[in-house]
Formats: C-alpha cells, sequence, structure tokens
C-alpha cells in the first residue's frame, strides 16, 4: 500500500522557543520525516528564534543532534539530513524585547504561507502576537500555533483567548493538543462514521459503558513544582482525556469541516453534569524503593494535589443519558498506557447458560504505546464438550492491517505541523471549545479545595488508588487491567 503524500507550496515557519525540549524532540524531527516523505518543497524556511545567541549553523547542528536522537535510524540519511537542515535558520529574540524583530521582518515573506509556532510558556503568547503585528511581519494570513497549557482556568483561558483575538482572527489560531493528532484518534471518526455497523449501536441502549485510561509510569520529577500548581484535572483531563470524551459521544456533524466537528465536540463539552464528590477518587503516588514520593517530587510538604484521577462522567443528552464515562489517569502507574474501551451491554437473553461464560462485547481503541484497535466477539471455544464461550479479537492493528504502510504512521505534531500549513482547522480546539472545558473543571477544583480533601496515597506500579476500582466494582463493573 502506498501512502499518498499532498504536496504543498514553500511556506515559512517561525519556531519560537526553537531550542526548547518540545522542538527537539518533536517539532524538527517531525519536519525532518516530512521533509523525507517529499512533503516540504525546496524555497521553505523554517526559522528558529529564542532568547539564546545561536549562528545558523548553530542551529543546524542542534537540528542534526535533534534528529540523531529522535528520528528512527531507518528514516536517516546524511544527504537527507543535509538538504534538510540548509533550510534552518536562526534568530535571536526575546518575546518581551524588542531586538530581533526586524530581522525577523526581513527574513519572512507576506506572499507564502507563514505559520508562527509559540513553543513556549502561554504567558509569552500574547507579546509574540503583539510583536508580529506591531513589526508588521505576520501576513493576513499567517497562522500561530499555541501549545498547553491554553489557561489554567477558565478566567485565564479567556483572557489569553482575548489577547490573541487582538491580533488575530480564530480561523489564524491553531490550539494543539497532539491527542487529537493521533492516527487512532481520527480513524474513530472514520470508524464511526465511515461503517454502518458501529452507529446503530452507539448509544446508552447498547453501550453499558466507556472507560478511558491514560497512565503513565513516570513521576513529576524534573518538573514537579510546576505541576504541583497544575495536577492531573488541569494538565489531562481538562484537554487530553476531553477531546477523547469528545470524539467518543459526539453526533455525526454533517461535514468533516473544522467547525462542523467542533460544533458538535462543544455541544458535548456543554451537556457534561458536574462529577460528585463521591464519584471522583483523587491520588498521589508513595515513595517506593529509591524512587521518591510526590510529596518529594513536587518539593512541597503540603501538598494536595493529585497525581491520579479517576472519575465518572454522566453526559446528559438523548444519546448517553444512562451510558457513564469512567476516566483514569495517573503517573507512576503500572504500565504506559492510553486506551479507550467501549463496552457493550449483554445479548437481551442467553440461550448458552451459565457454564458459557459469555463476555460483552468490547471496541478497544489503542492510543499508547501500539496505535491500533480491535473488537472482542464471542465465539465457541473450539473442540468438543458443548457450548463454552470465548473472546477473541477482530483485530485491527494497523502494524499488521496496513502492512508497510504502518510504518508511514505520522507521529502527531507532524501530521498537526502540516495541517497548520495546508490550513486545516478540524483537528485544532476552538476558543470556545477549551473555554466550555474550563468551564466545567473549575468548579470540581474550587470544591475539593474548599473541603480542602487529600488525595489517597497509592503504591507506584499500581494501578492508582484502591478507591478508584471501587468506583467501578461497587456498579458491578471493571476496569481493564493496566498491562
Ligand atoms: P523549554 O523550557 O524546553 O523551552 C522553552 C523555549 O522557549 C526555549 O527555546 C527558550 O529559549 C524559549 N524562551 C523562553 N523564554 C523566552 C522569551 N522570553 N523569548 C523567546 N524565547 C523564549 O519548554 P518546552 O518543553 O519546549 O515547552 C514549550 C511549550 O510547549 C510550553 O508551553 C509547554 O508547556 C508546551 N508543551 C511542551 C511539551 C513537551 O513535550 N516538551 C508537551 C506539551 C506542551
Amino acid at each position: 500500500m502506498v501512502t499518498r503524500v499532498i504536496p504543498v507550496d514553500p511556506f515559512d515557519l517561525v519556531i519560537f522557543g526553537g531550542t526548547g525540549d518540545l522542538a527537539r524532540r518533536k517539532i524538527i524531527p517531525g519536519l525532518y520525516r516530512r521533509f523525507v516523505a517529499g512533503q516540504i518543497p525546496v524555497g521553505t524556511r523554517i526559522i528558529g528564534a529564542a532568547r539564546g545567541a545561536l549562528t545558523d549553523a548553530d542551529y543546524r547542528d542542534l537540528a542534526r543532534k535533534s534528529i540523531g536522537e529522535f528520528v528512527q535510524e531507518k528514516s536517516r540519511s546524511q544527504e537527507k539530513i543535509e538538504s534538510f537542515v540548509a533550510a534552518l535558520h536562526f534568530l535571536k529574540i526575546d518575546a518581551m524585547a524588542e531586538n530581533g524583530w526586524d530581522d525577523l521582518a526581513k527574513m519572512v515573506r507576506k506572499d507564502v504561507v507563514q505559520v508562527f509556532y509559540f513553543s513556549v510558556g502561554p504567558r509569552l503568547f500574547g507579546p509574540l502576537a503583539k510583536r508580529l503585528n506591531d513589526h508588521n511581519i505576520s501576513a493576513d494570513n499567517a497562522r500561530i500555533v499555541v501549545e498547553k497549557p491554553f489557561g489554567h482556568d477558565l478566567a485565564s483561558a479567556q483572557a489569553l483567548n482575548q489577547e490573541l483575538a487582538e491580533y488575530f482572527d480564530e480561523s489564524q489560531i491553531y490550539r494543539i493538543d497532539h491527542y487529537l493528532g493521533k492516527e487512532t484518534v481520527q480513524n474513530l471518526m472514520a470508524v464511526r462514521f465511515a461503517n454502518i455497523l458501529f452507529e446503530p449501536l452507539w448509544n446508552s441502549q447498547y453501550v453499558d459503558h466507556i472507560q478511558i485510561t491514560v497512565s503513565e509510569t513516570v513521576g513529576v520529577g524534573g518538573r514537579g513544582a510546576y505541576y504541583d500548581k497544575s495536577g492531573a484535572m488541569r494538565d489531562m483531563v481538562q484537554n487530553h482525556l476531553m477531546q477523547l470524551v469528545c470524539l467518543i459521544a459526539m453526533e455525526p456533524p454533517a461535514q468533516f469541516d473544522p467547525d462542523s466537528v467542533r460544533d458538535e465536540k462543544l455541544k458535548v463539552i456543554r451537556a457534561l453534569d458536574t462529577v460528585s464528590p463521591n464519584d471522583i477518587v483523587r491520588g498521589q503516588y508513595r515513595a517506593q524503593g529509591d524512587n521518591p514520593s510526590y510529596i518529594e517530587d513536587s518539593e512541597n510538604p503540603e501538598s494536595k494535589t493529585e497525581s491520579f484521577l479517576a472519575m465518572k462522567l454522566k453526559i446528559s443528552n438523548w444519546r448517553w443519558n444512562g451510558t457513564p464515562f469512567y476516566l483514569r489517569t495517573g503517573k507512576r502507574l503500572r504500565a504506559r498506557k492510553s486506551e479507550i474501551a467501549v463496552v457493550f451491554k449483554d445479548p437481551p437473553h442467553m440461550i448458552f447458560g451459565d457454564n458459557a461464560k459469555h463476555r460483552c462485547n468490547q471496541l478497544l481503541i489503542h492510543l499508547q504505546p501500539n496505535e491500533g484497535m480491535d473488537m472482542r466477539v464471542t465465539i465457541k471455544e473450539p473442540g468438543p464438550g458443548g457450548m463454552r464461550l470465548m473472546d477473541v479479537p477482530l483485530d485491527m492493528s494497523f502494524a499488521e492491517a496496513l502492512g508497510e504502510a504502518a510504518d508511514n504512521i505520522t507521529d502527531a505534531y507532524e501530521r498537526l505541523v502540516m495541517d497548520v500549513i495546508r490550513g486545516d482547522q478540524t483537528l485544532f480546539m476552538r476558543g470556545d471549545e477549551v473555554e466550555a472545558a474550563w468551564a466545567w473543571t473549575d468548579p470540581m477544583i474550587e470544591a475539593w479545595k474548599a473541603r480542602g480533601d487529600l488525595p489517597k496515597p497509592y503504591d507506584p506500579g499500581s494501578s492508582g488508588p484502591e478507591d478508584a476500582l471501587m468506583l467501578m466494582h461497587k456498579e458491578g463493573r471493571r476496569w481493564r487491567e493496566i498491562t
């Protein structure tokens, strides 16, 4: 199977924060892979901008190192790397000062697509937008890409939206959530809306519940002080898990265009009930061996911030009333895994008796570590001995189904950057979507703060606090194992 590459015209991409972790790990390697795929034409300029005093040659060296470290060996060739880095330049620019902007104005063309990637902290978004405007750098069709976190509550997200809106139209703003760039997440829309099989069953009449797990094995060490101001609700639930809930729960949009899709996602967020405290479990990891506890990592002995959160969500609309969505995410858990399970109800009447051991159908959507989907269906266990049933997967794992084409599954960041260049906002969050998500999140955070709730301790390498298991057990359901 040959993967189609849609060519684009030469463009100018400026990466503010061009020497940072994100640029080195994701953006530069992603651009290189698109270059190798033939998608970045000659004449494109990629300009790193940051506060350090680097020359073009230094920046090209930084790019060579980042490609060496973060691109698979089979995609690396000396010749390709050299032609790619030739498109790279560097400018010393401080977002908070006036130096360097005129050099940028000279280097960035107004007659090609301009992309300004704000790979810096959110407090610099406004100053960058203002200076791009004041120094007459951005053209009318310029695009800006902004990273998470987009605010830390509704008020700060509104303020950020207003700051950006002074200089850029909503159609120019690309709020990135890399979860939306994953192949499987988009496949979720294809599976739902390009097949007749699933949609008739995709509602509370047939779906018993949905579980979404995003678990990590790492702790917050290194960025503990930063994380402590955020916690799992703000860091993961408000953005990544919320986006997954939206894609599972939304109504079919009339068209596959950015606003039709985002309108439907927004309706889901607005239909979310506030979760009762009984349906939220917050946790903090303990120490284990030489590994520090959350309290030690956060350097805050008084910390009540959660490194784990599980909750039961209700969506109050016709389709989902009666089908709970269970979400869970945390650090220092047993395995690194992101998965959605759509768990269907039992057939209305079982003719095979109790010994048959029937289990329910499940559609499993794996986002990490290996992307793919499988559908668990029940069949007869082979051999004599009566009608015993077993679950088998109808496997849609990309590696097997797509053969070599699976090697070309693009990383989320490179796909999203190319979408920006093509001007496609479908997989980016609109300002009102982000605000609605914060409007749902804020009261719950305020309530647990006001009550002074303490997070429950849990062992590293476990699947979180015992109470999180009970959230489902008490209703006769089970979390899937984190393995
Ligand atoms: P980083 O600290 O590694 O890099 C920050 C970059 O910004 C550096 O190049 C630095 O020189 C530059 N910078 C800082 N202050 C500046 C100023 N006043 N003017 C111009 N440049 C300035 O951070 P990072 O990890 O690369 O993250 C960048 C943004 O992306 C942050 O908002 C972060 O929350 C977000 N993000 C990062 C990741 C990741 O995996 N690293 C993932 C998701 C979101």
